[in-house]
């Protein structure tokens, strides 16, 4: 199958040949025609699997001839995270030039000044939203979304869980009951399908399993160690593999704190994020990481940036301390192992960790291979 029999526009099919994305991924083949044909689609894929563009595509052919006015957007793109709204606008942006109009575009989202964002409000046509943001502008009259013709949930069981709740319906009650409804993730939960089935009508819902060949492509390695030894063997770790780019999950801001100061001390060079930090920073701690000239070697973080991100060739994970929840996981994991590229996922794994490393292994129907060292237990 090519992105030309899917029936999107030969400007974007050129596009697409021009940054060498040769053909449609599963999941791109099989939602593009449904939302070209103004369907409402829950698309559940694995992490790295090419979500993005799946509704990307045939989001920016569905609206090029209609440019918006009056501050009313015609388009709304929901996600979780600073971070991952200006990665999802990037590739907006990318593609919408090969439009002859192409479509404005904007991200927003908070912990940085909200006036530039109202101040270019004017005839955007999709918004990439996290939800606080886009409240606080819609109270202030610099957004409609009234008239909004595509809603897009990236993330979408995150966006509609607890957390996120009471802004999303926020959100909800302020947008025409005419819409088109996308929703995207690599993970459900039943109680988050109940909603979906409110907020959808008769959606084209596309579940692909995640395959058998990729639980090689991603290598998944436990490390049982004692908490005073974590720091050490994660320095042994990284100096062992000569690993040039790495990404670490910790599970309180003060722990990335903690780990990134140490690694630094020892002459790693790393970077930390975290939610307390300056938005600037984060993003330019992100953009360091990922570019493959910088002397970065690693990223601390939380599970902050479990969703979404894309860190092109992203090599290594380490769960530095396992997440909450056998999802975050599987997020956490889905940094590496993207776009049919291998990856390795090391957890280091405490005495009193240990059973929900089991509890982890048994939810996601994955098996962790466990290196029980002497050394690193007494
Ligand atoms: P997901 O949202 O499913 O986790 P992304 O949309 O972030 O995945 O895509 C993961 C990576 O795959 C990105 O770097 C993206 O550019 C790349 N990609 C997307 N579609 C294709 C394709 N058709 N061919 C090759 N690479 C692709
Ligand atoms: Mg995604």
């Amino acid at each position: 199958m090519t992105f030309k029999e899917l029936k999107l526009s030969s400007a974007l099919v050129s596009h697409l040949e021009k940054n060498q994305f040769p053909k449609p991924t599963p999941i791109q083949e099989q939602a593009i025609p449904s939302i070209l044909a103004g369907k409402d689609v829950m698309g559940i894929a694995k992490t790295g699997s090419g979500k993005t563009l799946a509704y990307v595509l045939p989001l920016l052919d569905r609206l090029k001839n209609q440019p918006s006015e009056n501050r009313e957007i015609q388009a709304l793109v929901m996600v979780p995270t600073r971070e991952l709204a200006v990665q999802v606008s990037e590739a907006i942006i990318l593609f919408s030039k090969a439009l002859k109009n192409p479509l404005i575009t904007m991200a927003v989202y908070g912990g940085v000044s909200i006036n530039p964002q109202m101040m270019n409000m004017n005839s955007v046509d999709v918004l990439v939203a996290t939800p606080g943001r886009l409240i606080e502008l819609i109270e202030k009259n610099a957004v409609k979304i009234a008239n909004t013709k595509i809603l897009v949930l990236d993330e979408a069981d995150k966006m509609l869980s607890m957390g996120f709740r009471e802004e999303m319906n926020q959100v909800f009650t302020r947008l025409p009951s005419k819409i088109q409804t996308l929703l995207f993730s690599a993970t459900l939960s039943p109680k988050v399908t109940e909603i979906i089935q409110h907020l959808t009508l008769d959606p084209v819902v596309i579940n692909l399993p995640v395959p058998d060949e990729d639980l090689s492509l991603i290598k998944q390695i436990g490390y049982r160690v004692i908490d005073e030894k974590k720091g050490v063997l994660l320095r042994q770790l990284i100096e062992e593999h000569n690993m040039q780019q790495v990404l670490i999950f910790c599970s309180s801001t003060y722990q990335v704190e903690h780990v990134n100061d140490k690694l630094n001390t020892n002459g790693i060079t790393s970077k930390a994020i975290h939610g307390k930090k300056a938005q600037g920073t984060r993003q330019d701690h992100l953009n360091q990481f990922k570019d493959p000239e910088s002397d970065v070697r690693c990223l601390v973080t939380t599970d902050l940036l479990s969703r979404g991100i894309d860190i092109e060739f992203l090599p290594f994970v380490i769960n530095y301390e396992l997440p909450r929840s056998p999802k975050d996981y599987i997020h956490r994991i889905g940094r590496t192992g993207r776009a049919e590229n291998p990856g390795t996922v090391i957890s280091l794994v405490t005495p009193e960790e240990s059973h929900h490393m089991r509890t982890i292994q048994k939810k996601t129907n994955m098996k962790v291979w466990m290196e029980d060292l002497e050394e690193w237990n007494s």
